[in-house]
């Protein structure tokens, strides 16, 4: 048995001879908070692509609550509980944000009825301080409000692991405290996080441990104190 919800060993992703990633080794434990950081370009959504399914890596094996899922199909990982937010947030504009949270929570929990759809999307919509908003146009949401709406839809899988990537970007500084609280609660329910996020103060705060990876390497994999203290960290910083 093993403590780990996930597992990604010798993962390599080439774009036409471009190595994006090379050999990336990462495990998150069960309940764990992980930060992923790296320089624009490093390969940090590509190895969310590559962990979710959306890329089929070149090398390497995943391995997600004890299963192999190195070839199973997106959707099918997304069903057992790997979940993960989108850089760009592109929600259906021309649903409600509630019947937002419906299209993946049905596509979840299979067939149910459809006030067991609607009570379980208020439940999201509240976890992410959404609830009043329920029956509006998401064209009308703040940027925060739309991370918010992001994360709901992701919730909305009933995730074991969520994967946020830059769920934080161009946010003030109360609303990166508001997304954090809301990932905390998160984990405090025993989901584990991966958050890939540029804005320092923010992954300092979050993570019990961080991984850096540089040019498609991971080149750190530690407690934050140590891993922002490594030479190699600060000069890939230093030089960005
Ligand atoms: P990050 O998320 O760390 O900013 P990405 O994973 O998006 O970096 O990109 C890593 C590198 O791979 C970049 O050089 C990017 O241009 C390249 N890349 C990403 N996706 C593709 C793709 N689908 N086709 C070709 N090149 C890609
Ligand atoms: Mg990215």
């Amino acid at each position: 048995m093993t403590a780990n919800i996930l597992d990604a060993t010798g993962i390599t992703k080439r774009f036409d001879g471009f190595a994006a990633l090379t050999s990336v080794d990462f495990a998150l434990l069960k309940g764990e908070r992980v930060g992923l950081i790296g320089p624009n370009g490093s390969g940090k959504s590509t190895f969310v692509n590559c962990i979710t399914g959306i890329l089929a890596p070149d090398e390497g094996s995943i391995t997600f609550d004890a299963n192999d899922i190195t070839k199973t199909p997106a959707w099918l990982r997304a069903r057992r509980g790997l979940a993960r937010t989108y850089q760009i947030p592109r929600p259906f504009r021309g649903m409600t944000i509630q019947e937002n949270i419906e299209v993946p929570l049905r596509f979840a929990v299979g067939h149910k009825s459809a006030r067991v759809i609607s009570e379980a999307a208020q439940v999201i919509l509240d976890e992410v301080g959404l609830g009043e908003k329920a029956d509006l146009s998401p064209k009308g949401l703040t940027q925060v409000e739309l991370r918010k709406l992001e994360l709901g839809r992701a919730l909305a899988a009933r995730p074991k692991v969520l994967i946020a990537d830059e769920v934080m970007a161009g946010l003030s500084e109360s609303e990166v405290d508001e997304i954090l609280a809301l990932l905390n609660r998160l984990n405090a329910e025993g989901i584990s996080i991966l958050l890939i996020e540029h804005i320092m103060r923010a992954v300092m705060l979050f993570s019990q441990r961080i991984v850096v990876i540089v040019a498609g390497c991971k080149i750190a994999d530690g407690l934050p104190d140590d891993v922002m203290q490594q030479e190699e960290v600060e000069r890939a910083y230093l030089g960005e």
